[in-house]
This record gives C-alpha cells, structure tokens and sequence, in this order.
C-alpha cells in the first residue's frame, strides 16, 4: 500500500481515507461495538459514526472509541504520520520536533507521543530463552552520570551517592532475540523477580558477576563474567549483545530525550523495546504492525511467546556463589575450603563466626584468620 512516510501521506490525504484505514485495521470488516462488543451495528453520519444496535447499550461510537486516540482533538491524519514517525526512527523523536513537524502545540504532542508508547507497550507474557541464551545487566538511566567514563564516576562515587534520581533499568535480552527493559525500583528484589517472569526456567543465563543474580542463579544454566578483573569476554560466555542495546538505549535519551522524568523511564524503555525488538522489518510494515495494536490487538508473533514461565523461588538470602574460604595463620595459608560450611564440618569451629571473620565483623574464629577465596 504504501512504503514510506510520502506514500502514507499521499494514500490517506484527508479524514476520511484515514478513518477508514483505521476503521480496516481495527475491525477487519466486523464492525463491533466497543462497549458491549456487539457486531449488530448502524453506520451512521455518513460513515462517521456506529451506532450499537444492542437492545440494552444503542450507543454511538466513532473508530477511535477504546483506541490511545479516543476523545483527541488531533486529526487522524496527524496521528498516523506521529506513529509512522516514532516507530521509524531509530532514536524516537522529541516533543518539541513532532509540534513542529504536525503543526501543533508540543504540550499536545507530548500527550500524543505518551499515548502511543502505552500502545507500543508490550502487555503479552514475553518468554526468552527457549532456545538461545539470554545475557541481563543493569544500567541507569538519567542524568549526566550515564554518560560518564569511570574514571569520572568514580570521583563522584565520593562526593555522595551518585545514583540518586537515576532509574535502574534491567535489560533481558535473547541472542538473536527480544529484548525486554524494566524499570526496577528495588533491585535486591525486583531485578530476581524479573528474570523469574521473564526468562525461561533452565535457560542459559548470563550476566555480570553482581550478587543481584545470586537468588536465581540455581534456577539456569548459570554463568557470571567478571568485569572488575577485565574479563569480558569467556568463550561464549559475555554480555555484549545486551551491552550493546544498552548503549543505544543511552543514545536515544542523550540524543532525543535529553533528560527523562523517572516517572515515564519504562514508556521510553518500552518505546525503545519495541523498535529494537522489531528492527529487521521495513518502516511501513512495522506502522502497519503498529496500527493492529491499537485496539489491543495481538498481532506481532515475534515479539510474544506461547508459555508462561514457571515459577521460580527466591532463595531467602543470596547465595554466597563461588565463595570458597582460606584459612589463615600469620598470613600464611592453612587451608582452603569450597564454603563456610565445609570449613565449619572439616575444622570444627563455628560457621558463623568464620563468615564474620570473612565479612571483617570479627577478628578470629577459633585461633585462625579467615577470607573468602
Ligand atoms: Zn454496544
């Protein structure tokens, strides 16, 4: 029908082709009514309206009715050429650009742009890792301090806490796949809970050494890389894929949004998503694929899958993952044991005291010095 933003606008010039467009991708040629869901209904106002025939609702509608453009002032042939422009372009378009570009005010396209994010929202149960691994990271978002370099960051680290008014954002990302962006108030918590609902029990997973994993670890085919010892890449164990969306997600803020409200992060992740989740198809085909949201449709195959994850149980406290312990005498090693358990049984003193030894809390435990391997 059409191939890019020229041919949209020169197939669908006025009202009318445009609301009938709509009235096509909405309804597929049954018409049904969005309050009772009723297909017995009137074309009135010269194809303007609908009016329910339903004994107990004879409502009237238009097409946008239930639609992220009901009750708008905006002419649909405005709203369409906002939704062809914010899903083609790579990095979003600002407010301010789309007022100008339409012609209207950028309070009004401000509104229009949240709205039709809350349509690109993905609401299906998204699964990953049926098949290829899945790498998850953290970032934040917000502020100047995304764009730091660490020798930076690390200055500020002693000024005070520079993650305040940053949003920590958790990335999931399927080799070859899907992405899914979500904003994570408390990440001890939030950030294993995600990945419980989104990645597929046993998959492989990959991330970072953080212990933010540690409670879901025993759920996959775990694996950790260790960036503070530059280790970055083992065999196929890495985080570059999700790294690499990351670090564009970063560039549409920077280089669109400027500064975002932490409020709306997840409409700008989510708008980022479903570009990103959908980046081999033509511009038109991914407008069209827009377009058959806007009642809620399901269209998208790709970006939804068939089952829900099971359930995953957090561990009550995070596994202490990899940490073998020493013991020591004057500095010299004694003995090395896989965790403080082991050393526990094999030495006899007391468990906790060797882990408070490890943690700095005490100074002994039983006559020895002790750390964590
Ligand atoms: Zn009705």
């Amino acid at each position: 029908m059409f191939k890019n933003l020229r041919e949209l606008i020169t197939s669908m010039p006025d009202e009318k082709t445009c609301r009938d467009y709509v009235i096509k991708e909405r309804w597929n040629g049954v018409i049904s009514c969005p309050y009772c869901g009723c297909e017995r209904v009137t074309v009135i106002e010269g194809g303007k309206r609908f009016k329910c025939n339903h004994k107990d609702c004879r409502k009237n509608f238009s097409c946008t009715v239930g639609t992220i453009m009901e009750a708008s002032k905006i002419p649909l042939t405005k709203w369409l050429t906002a939704i062809y422009l914010i899903t083609a372009h790579k990095r979003g378009i600002s407010s301010y650009q789309l007022g100008r570009d339409l012609g209207i005010s950028q309070k009004s396209s401000w509104f229009m742009l949240h709205r039709i994010r809350e349509m690109l929202r993905i609401k299906e149960d998204v699964v990953l890792g049926e098949s290829q691994p899945v790498e998850a990271d953290e970032t934040h978002i917000g502020g100047k301090f995304a764009n730091m370099n660490n020798a930076k960051r690390k200055k500020y680290n002693e000024i005070g806490n520079p993650l305040e008014n940053k949003t920590t954002v958790l990335g999931m990302i399927e080799r070859e796949g899907n992405l899914v962006a979500k904003v994570v108030n408390n990440s001890r918590i939030a950030i294993p809970k995600s990945i419980a609902e989104t990645v597929k029990l046993n998959a492989t997973l990959i991330t970072d050494s953080s212990n933010l994993y540690n409670r879901i670890a025993h759920g996959y085919d775990y694996h950790a890389v260790n960036h503070s010892i530059q280790e970055y890449v083992r065999g196929n164990a890495h985080t570059n894929t999700i790294e690499g969306a990351f670090s564009h997600l970063k560039r549409m803020v920077i280089g669109t949004y400027y500064q975002i409200s932490s409020k709306h992060t997840q409409r700008y992740c989510d708008e980022f998503a479903y570009r990103f989740n959908s980046r081999k198809i033509k511009d038109a085909d991914r407008f069209t694929l827009t377009m058959g949201r806007i009642a809620g449709r399901l269209t998208y195959k790709a970006l939804i899958a068939a089952t829900v994850p099971k359930e995953i149980t957090l561990t009550e406290k995070p596994a202490n993952r990899n940490k073998g312990v020493i013991q020591l005498l004057d500095g010299e090693i004694i003995g090395q044991y896989s965790s403080t358990k082991q050393a526990a049984k094999i030495t006899g003193f007391s468990r906790t005291n060797i882990a408070k030894v490890c943690k700095g809390i005490r100074k002994s435990a039983g006559g020895y010095d002790w750390i964590y391997a």
